[in-house]
């Protein structure tokens, strides 16, 4: 599923070809709601970014169209004229300007709103601070996390929860945590408040090198995996077998180290994992997809 730090990548894949250009042309097709793309033909784009898991495109008109994708969704440009990468039947957004086709595929949610209504649209106005944000509200996240709703939630869990805070998915949760040292199986209500500004500065030190933004982690490139997709692998650090099993709303594999990330005393036991081989892509990456806009 693409993460903050992938959704900023595409905003500026996007926003090159299409920011000052008048729109010539725009389509949209099913599956799902189609939005009445002929209102923002003749507009010119106003801005182009990513909040959270979100693409935005502004048009001077007051309209934005809002894009999220989910587990397959991808944003592609093209010349015009270009033979296409990927088939026109899996296109759910078109858009054309003088130089550049700008294609969405497969996103479940392209949708057309009114930039002034932004601020209450609940997909985007629910959004916890972005760990991209250079003014990301460490605080602010910390408060959030600490909902009673997440009390009793693990933090393997309730790290992707984009209402505490916006950005992560599965990969960049198994890295917070490794580099926090932290336990997944760790409730929010064990964790201490420092406990939870170390998770997100390291979240944010690990989206940002990713991005090649200046961080604190002090990274020139993409962030090596130390236990995303690496369950029953040793430890690049201190060569113990990573654990991993399935964990929380997702059902997808969590992989930790038990030397770097111990349980803590009076900590809830992980479940028993019956693990004693590295596990394949498609065991740790997913069994069950989630569903519904967030
Ligand atoms: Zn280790």
């Amino acid at each position: 599923m693409p993460e903050g730090d992938a959704l900023y990548r595409f905003a500026e894949k996007v926003r090159r070809p299409l920011l000052g250009k008048v729109i010539l042309a725009a389509r949209s097709h099913g599956p799902g709601p189609v939005p009445a793309v002929e209102k923002i033909v003749g507009q010119a784009v106003t801005e182009v970014r990513s909040t959270g898991k979100n693409l935005l495109i502004s048009f001077d008109n007051g309209l934005a169209l809002r894009g999220h994708l989910r587990m397959y969704g991808t944003w592609h440009v093209y010349r015009p004229g270009d033979p296409w990468t990927k088939p026109e039947r899996e296109a759910r957004l078109v858009l054309e300007v003088d130089d550049a086709v700008v294609v969405n595929f497969s996103a479940p949610v392209i949708e057309l709103i009114e930039q002034r209504s932004l601020g209450y649209h609940v997909p985007i106005s629910n959004l916890g601070p972005d760990l991209l944000d250079d003014a990301f509200d460490l605080d602010e996240a910390v408060r959030r996390m600490r909902h009673p709703s997440r009390e009793l939630l693990t933090i393997g869990d309730a790290v992707m929860d984009q209402r505490a805070v916006a950005g992560i998915g599965n990969i960049w949760k198994h890295e917070c945590l490794f580099h926090a040292r932290i336990n997944p199986w760790r409730r929010v209500s064990e964790l201490t408040d420092d406990e939870l500004r170390l998770i997100f500065g390291k979240a944010q030190a690990l989206l940002r090198a990713s991005v090649g933004k200046e961080n604190a982690l002090g990274l020139t490139r993409r962030p090596t995996m130390y236990a995303y997709m690496r369950g029953g692998q040793p430890c690049r650090r201190c060569r113990t077998r990573l654990r991993a099993v399935p964990q929380g709303v997702d059902i997808r594999h969590t992989a930790w180290c038990p030397k770097c990330q111990p349980v803590v005393e009076g900590q809830l036991e992980p479940p028993r994992s019956r693990i004693s081989r590295p596990l394949s892509v498609e065991q740790q990456e997913t069994t069950q997809r989630r569903s519904g806009p967030h």
